[in-house]
């Protein structure tokens, strides 16, 4: 048995064999075959080894994935018969004597090259489907297995050095039921999905891809960040009576579904929850949800090979937004970069992603991909209570430049005679310490704000939030923050705004007391946290959570300020 330690990046405890989603070493050596024919002969054999697998794959993904995505197979199916490339290899094998490895990689490796640096797409396209099969051929004549997680028929629970949003977006929801990797924190991407799927998972354990094998027994403890490998009989016995209390905990909270959110004194506020796709509002109507306080619609532009078309964008808001009956959805324009990369918009290497060209940067500067995404949501207004929210803004000028293409996209589609919600609010991101120490010059000109305390805390500590050593840093609860998030509420009260809060801190049961006496208006977080923050927030007051955040702010530590939260709560 052994154990490892994380971060708890969803909770719950899940219970099921390892499965490695981590890259294969494809490492060989040069060799001189005697017998040019045999070696020919098993480079055919892993050929079609390779094409079976893949018929089975597509006929597999066609059913389950739907035609669209099977089609990126086919196309794999095609490069492996393509006699161009498999020619040229067979030939090499038996005029220089070679093993199979070697005359397959470079004569890829050759046809790669030559394709990529094509200034043409649709090569470029060719070059990573050569580069996808010829990695799969390989394995077979290196006897190594490709993990392909989104294919998987029995429960598992993923174990990788990172989950990429894309990765995460594929893995088959039925079957894994928990993750644990070895790099990520509580607000990366891997650990928000884990979240919004409702499995249990584990970040940042440095080591998990190094300590588990395929097949070993795991329990993700997401409770407690903890993964044991292998547990004795006695410990999974533990974990098998924790994981009945916990739905036990679940089933108490569920009571509280069709309930309003309201402190002991009366005062209301807003849960709402961060979806990533059009299936998460499934959770959010199950978890009671009373508005969708953050749509990331970045999503919508992942796992694909191409920008999602006006149509596509379309179909996606208006789900969301009938699907939510008229209550409130704040959907957030595209937000890409950082850890959210889009490799079709062949972007440029940054030295440092997360100060870089990305989210409201990208968009005013590339208009057609944002005009597109604007005209998507204003024709989807009419289907419900649409508000629109720009990521990133750190200037005035930003946000008065991206209201004015939205205003202009407006008013080309009224003079089409396409309808549009007469009011939509709009509202802005306040994640750059820029934008919250100014946020009573927005507050007159925004309708909204939601704090994205994710990357707000990044930026104010100077912490990438994805680096694990200097984690200590990310601290919700430092007072620095704190008074960020104060000057912010109060700007928007002021003007007669309200404010809300989308990154991870709305949903944390440390801080919700201290943003309840701050005035939060919404608090925006994963479904699967809202009924635990419903039943914390309605047995505090407003009043006593309003003296503890006056002390709070004048304190000079993040400790004192979680001793402060205790001595006056439960917790
Ligand atoms: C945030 O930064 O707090 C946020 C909600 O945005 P994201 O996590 O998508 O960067
Ligand atoms: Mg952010």
């Amino acid at each position: 048995m052994s154990f490892l330690r994380g971060i708890a990046a969803s909770n719950g405890i899940a219970i099921a064999k390892a499965y490695r989603l981590v890259e294969p070493d494809f490492s060989f050596d040069k060799k001189t075959v005697d017998s040019p024919e045999t070696e020919v002969a098993r480079f055919q054999d892993a050929l079609s080894t390779a094409k079976g697998e893949l018929e089975q794959i597509r006929d597999r993904a066609e059913k389950e994935l739907g035609a669209d995505k099977a089609a990126i197979f086919e196309a794999h199916l095609l490069v492996l018969s393509d006699p161009e490339l498999i020619s040229p290899i067979e030939d090499k094998i038996k005029s220089e004597k070679v093993n199979a490895e070697l005359a397959l990689k470079e004569i890829a490796d050759m046809f790669v090259s030559m394709f990529e640096s094509m200034d043409n797409e649709y090569m470029k396209e060719r070059a990573a489907d050569i580069r996808d099969v010829t990695k799969r051929v390989l394995a077979h004549l290196l006897g190594i297995q490709i993990p392909n997680p989104s294919m998987v028929q029995e429960e598992v629970i993923i174990v990788a050095e990172d989950l990429t949003p894309s990765d995460t977006a594929q893995l088959n929801r039925k079957y894994v039921l928990g993750f644990t990797t070895d790099i990520g924190g509580r607000t990366s991407h891997s650990a928000i999905m884990a979240r919004s799927m409702e499995i249990p998972a584990v970040v940042g354990t440095k080591n998990a891809t190094a300590e588990i094998t395929n097949g070993d027994l795991v329990v993700i403890d997401g409770l407690n960040g903890e993964v044991h490998i292998n547990p004795t009989p006695e410990r999974l016995d533990e974990y098998k009576k924790q994981q009945e209390d916990f739905a036990k905990q679940k089933a108490e909270w569920a009571k509280l579904v069709h309930e309003k959110t309201i402190t002991a004194d009366q005062h209301h506020v807003e849960l709402a929850a961060n979806i990533g796709t059009p299936k998460d509002l499934k959770g959010v109507v199950e978890n009671g949800g009373e508005a969708v306080g953050l749509y990331r619609t970045e999503f919508l532009y992942m796992d694909r090979d191409q920008l999602p078309t006006e149509e596509e964008q379309f179909t996606a808001y208006k789900a969301v937004l009938e699907g939510m009956e008229g209550k409130p959805v704040v959907v957030r324009t595209l937000d890409i970069g950082g850890d959210k990369e889009l490799p079709y918009l062949n972007l440029p290497k940054e030295m440092n992603p997360f100060l870089g060209f990305r989210a409201i940067r990208l968009c005013l500067e590339e208009q057609d991909i944002f005009r597109t995404q604007l005209r998507a949501l204003l024709r989807a207004s009419v289907y419900g209570n649409l508000k629109v929210m720009f990521p990133m803004i750190a200037t005035l000028a930003e946000f008065r430049e991206a209201k004015a293409i939205l205003e202009e996209e407006k008013q080309k589609l009224d003079s089409e005679g396409i309808e549009v919600a007469e009011k939509i609010e709009l509202g802005i991101m306040v994640e750059i310490p820029s934008t919250a120490i100014i946020a009573d010059q927005f507050a007159k000109e925004v309708d909204f704000f939601s704090i994205g305390t994710n990357d707000l805390i990044q930026y104010t500590m100077a912490a990438d939030r994805m680096n694990q050593q200097v984690s200590y840093l990310y601290q919700p609860y430092n007072p620095s923050i704190l008074r960020l998030v104060k000057m912010v509420i109060d700007a928007a009260h002021k003007e007669g705004k309200w404010a809300g809060m989308c990154g991870e801190m709305a949903g944390d049961e440390i801080a919700i007391p201290i943003l309840l006496g701050l005035g939060l208006d919404e608090f925006s977080m994963s479904a699967s946290s809202i009924l635990k923050a419903r039943s914390q927030i309605r047995g505090l007051t407003k009043a006593d959570m309003e003296d503890l955040a006056s002390r709070v702010l004048d304190m000079g530590t993040t400790e004192e300020v979680i001793e402060a939260v205790k001595s006056v709560t439960s917790l």
